[in-house]
């Protein structure tokens, strides 16, 4: 049994600590916050999702507290006129062997934390805020801002997109700001019109904008999220915003989607920020998950989905003693940088898709309304119905070829 130390007690850092558990370890989850908790409002899990949270024992506990979608719905902002559907009912799931849900994410974290706090082989401590680690081939150490130390055969790295162990591991700065402000809000379903109370993700795309929402909390609110590409410079988190002035940000938006905005009252938004794809993110006993790893614009809703399959991958793989560690590590890092790195570049490529003006839209409107279902499907199958996680890819980086120039280019 080794002791693994993880930072960060989010979605990933919880999810962590269950896989290396279910590998006989012994897990010590530290994280900043004075208590364990996850902020914000719902979150899309794609099969593979599910699946990797199926890995964790957790399938029926997810499944139970999600709402499971109809459709991926694609709207013409502007027109108001339907555009494109990827219907997600029997053919999806047989195919995808999981449902496309959505849920709360304090619902998320709270299954994740009490299967933690169930476990003998995990430790919690809140109020530990890491500022780096050190190694000396034996073992790591993250240090702590209290001058603490804690000690382990390994340390993982799970604290985010400003990543304290990325910081010395990586060290490639702030993260990148993406120009696009998001501005997020819930309404209670009962306020909603009955016409527009739809079982769906649903995009309204315009010129530069679009909303994205869909049902949570049992179908009780809905989660309305509206990006601006305005090319914000400054990293904005959680900053309060009239409804006034959210109206008149996507003021280009028809009547049907500025009718659902108008219920919006407590709107708050955010800059998005994101990184480039890295080739290393592991240094000797340490290394990075979930968003400390690969953080992504959440336009594709895979950056939890993509932090949950890090954990299992990396419990499979810690199927081991203390001294082999290190490589164990790599392995995982060799497995999981080019599906993660794709990802990260498509999340950024997926703009393109909803934020077109005039004949631009009216092609891209031209070219969804053609797929068939089943094509649409298609198009996803690499992402939603990856069950192996990319454990099928180079497990080492002996011998293996440089990976695509694209994809690890910076943009
Ligand atoms: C608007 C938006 C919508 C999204 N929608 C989706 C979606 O639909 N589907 C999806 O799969 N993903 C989605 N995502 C992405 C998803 O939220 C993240 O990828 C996921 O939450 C990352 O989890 P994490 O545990 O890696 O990091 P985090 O959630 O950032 O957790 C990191 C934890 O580490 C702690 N921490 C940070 N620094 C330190 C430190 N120095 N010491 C100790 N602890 C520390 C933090 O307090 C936090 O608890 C969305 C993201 C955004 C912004």
């Amino acid at each position: 049994m080794s002791k693994i130390v993880i930072v960060g007690g989010g979605i990933g850092g919880l999810a962590a600590a269950l896989s290396v558990a279910r590998r006989g370890h012994h897990a010590v989850v530290l994280e900043q916050a004075d208590r364990f908790a996850e902020i914000g409002a719902g979150i899309q899990l794609a099969p593979n999702g599910i699946h990797a949270l199926e890995r964790l024992g957790l399938g029926d506990g997810i499944r139970d507290r999600a709402v499971h979608m109809d459709e991926l719905r694609f709207m013409d902002g502007v027109t108001g006129r339907y555009v494109a559907g990827m219907p997600l009912g029997e053919s999806y799931v047989q195919r995808f062997g999981n449902p496309y849900v959505v849920v709360h994410r304090a619902d998320l974290h709270t299954l994740l934390l009490d299967a933690c706090l169930a476990s003998d082989a995990i430790e919690l401590h809140s109020g530990k805020v890491a500022t780096g680690y050190e190694q000396d081939g034996r073992q790591a150490t993250v240090l702590l801002a209290d001058g603490g130390r804690f000690t382990g055969d390994a340390v993982i790295g799970a604290d985010g997109i400003r990543s304290a162990v990325r910081r010395r591991l990586v060290g490639d700065g702030d993260p990148r700001i993406s120009g696009i402000t998001v501005y997020r809000a819930i309404v209670p379903m009962e306020r909603v019109p009955e016409e527009l109370r739809w079982n769906s993700v649903a995009w309204w795309a315009g010129p530069k904008c679009h909303l994205v929402h869909y049902p949570i909390a049992g179908g009780t609110y809905l989660n309305l999220a509206a990006s601006h590409d305005n090319g914000a410079r400054e990293a904005l988190a959680g900053v309060p915003v009239t409804g006034e002035r959210v109206m008149d940000v996507f003021s280009a938006l028809g009547e049907d989607a500025r009718r659902l905005m108008r219920l919006g009252d407590d709107w708050r938004s955010w800059v998005l920020v994101d990184r480039d794809p890295v080739e290393y993110w592991t240094d000797g006993r340490v290394t990075l998950l979930g968003d400390a790893a690969h953080p992504m614009l959440h336009y594709v809703a895979q950056g939890a989905c993509q932090g949950l399959e890090d954990a299992v991958v990396l419990g499979d793989l810690l199927d081991c003693g203390p001294d082999e560690i290190p490589q164990r590590l790599e392995k995982y890092n060799a497995a999981r940088r080019d599906r993660t790195a794709r990802i990260q570049l498509l999340a950024r490529r997926s703009i393109e898709l909803w934020h077109p003006v005039g004949e631009a839209a009216e092609r891209r409107n031209a070219l969804l309304a053609s797929y068939a279902p089943s094509e649409l499907h298609d198009v996803v199958a690499w992402m939603h119905g990856n069950t192996d996680f990319g454990a099928s890819a180079p497990t080492s980086f002996e011998g293996v070829a440089r990976p695509r120039p694209e994809v690890f280019r910076p943009q």
